[in-house]
């Protein structure tokens, strides 16, 4: 089988839009930056719920970065223990932007239901399947903190016999059952936790959003690709300048995906390239059988996670796999066409024969560039320092729904909704002093 070094979810875009340049100047109420996700939600979000007309500048393509490089998996979730998370940035700011990533769901829904497309989302059981007591521990007090901050019922499994002291509403279950469960032949996991997942081509619905907002809002959106950002002039009004024109405006978003070498002036950005790791995520896919699901492993005794997804594509079953990571070092970027180690599809060969016994290889295999910024969390708000410059950015590997809250929160702080602190506050970071002043 030979396999093809690409996305699946790119392979699927049906592009039909020219690609549009800055070729001079501009004026837009709000200067969005990045064509994923983010910055097609942030979009969405402040001309619907704003008089804002917005501009968005994207350096490649929309919809080409992590955003057509992931799993496409829904899922509210935080990467992140809890306890761990509330130590660093406060258990009522967790709370929070746990909240916060849960409503996107509803976002998601509403952008749907506004583009007509509810199919592009497939609903989905899964499930996070955990091979040591410990982990099982954690993931309780996990699953408790969750449910009281707003999650739907999780339901959790247990092999028989695998923990002493089984609280309440836990369901013990045979060996064989949770091989069942998890629709694995591995031996190893000894608990299961339910969550409510979907399944989704992240990219398709990007750029579908794209084409629905040039065509919904003529006056008022305009997006220009190919246009890399290369400098910022902030103060009561924004200046934001690529190579061929500058868009004036009165506020920009950094949609940026954490990575930005963005020359910030009169600004304390938190964000720059030097304090956003970069980590590569590797996945890969092949055609098969079964049903659609999705599952993550933790397999404890090597600190190893994987995640597997099951869904139609181009009218066929297809499995895809992910969990190996390459972090880059501080000042290395990273480059999308790039062969980086390639152990990291060995480990996804490895976890596919322990876990499905297979060894059929792979049609497709991509890879994908996460940001972190300090912390782990996003960022979703104005900077501490300028107000005209807001974030909705620092995708992480769980970024699809938090993506489309950040974009919603957003629009709303532009019409002067109040929030509650949340984990997400760019203020954090002026909190911990991790800041630049050009
Ligand atoms: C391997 C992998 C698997 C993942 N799996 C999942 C998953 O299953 N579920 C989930 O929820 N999340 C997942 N994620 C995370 C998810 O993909 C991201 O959170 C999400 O796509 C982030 O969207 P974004 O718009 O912030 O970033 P991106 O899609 O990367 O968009 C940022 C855009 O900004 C542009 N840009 C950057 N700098 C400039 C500049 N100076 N000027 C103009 N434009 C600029 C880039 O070109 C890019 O298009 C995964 C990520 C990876 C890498």
């Amino acid at each position: 089988m030979t396999v093809r070094r690409a996305s699946p979810w790119i392979s699927q875009l049906e592009r039909r839009r020219p690609v549009v340049a800055l070729e001079g100047n501009e004026a837009a109420d709000t200067v969005v930056v990045g064509g994923g996700i983010a910055g097609l939600a942030t979009a969405f979000f402040v001309l619907r719920d704003t008089d804002r007309d917005v501009v968005l500048l994207e350096q490649g393509l929309v919809a080409h970065g992590a955003t057509g490089h992931n799993a496409g998996q829904a899922v509210a979730a935080l990467e992140g223990w809890f306890d761990e998370m509330a130590a660093e940035l406060g258990e009522a700011e967790v709370m929070q932007g746990y909240r916060e990533v849960l409503s996107g769901w509803d976002r998601l829904q509403d952008i749907l239901t506004r583009l007509e497309r509810p199919g592009d989302l497939l609903r989905v059981e899964g499930k996070v399947a955990l091979s040591t007591p410990e982990a099982v521990r954690s993931l309780m007090n996990e699953r408790a903190k969750w449910i009281a901050a707003g999650a739907p019922h999780m339901a959790m499994a247990v092999v028989k016999g695998a923990l002493s002291d089984l609280p309440e509403g836990v369901k013990e279950v045979s060996e064989g059952e949770m091989m069942r469960v998890l629709r694995t032949i591995d031996r190893r996991y000894i608990a299961a936790v339910c969550m409510a997942s979907g399944v989704l081509n992240a990219a398709v619905l990007t750029e579908a959003l794209a084409e629905h907002l040039l065509v919904a809002y003529p006056k008022r959106f305009r997006l220009f690709e190919r246009s890399a950002v290369r400098r910022a002039r902030l103060g009561d009004e924004v200046a934001v300048t690529t190579d061929r024109g500058t868009v004036h405006g009165d506020n920009m978003v950094l949609c940026t995906n954490g990575y930005t070498d963005i020359e910030m002036q009169a600004c304390e950005a938190p964000v720059y390239q030097g304090n956003v790791k970069g980590v590569v995520g590797f996945m890969a896919g092949r055609f098969g059988d079964g049903p659609d699901g999705a599952e993550a492993f933790f397999r404890g005794a090597e600190h190893g996670y994987y995640y597997l997804t099951r869904r139609q594509y181009a009218g066929r079953p297809f499995i895809c796999i992910g969990g190996p990571e390459e972090e880059l070092g501080a000042d290395e970027r990273y480059d999308a066409a790039k062969d980086y180690d390639p152990q990291a599809y060995e480990h996804i060969d490895a976890f596919a024969r322990e876990t499905l016994g297979d060894r059929d290889g792979w049609d497709m295999e991509w890879h994908g560039l996460m940001g972190y910024t300090p912390g782990g969390a996003r960022l979703v708000g104005a900077d501490p320092g300028s107000p005209s410059l807001l974030y909705n950015l620092g995708c992480n590997g769980i970024g699809l729904l938090a993506s489309l809250a950040g974009g919603w929160k957003v629009a709303q702080l532009m019409r002067g909704t109040l929030f509650p602190h949340s984990m997400f506050d760019p203020s954090r970071l002026a909190r911990d002093r991790i800041m630049r002043i050009v």
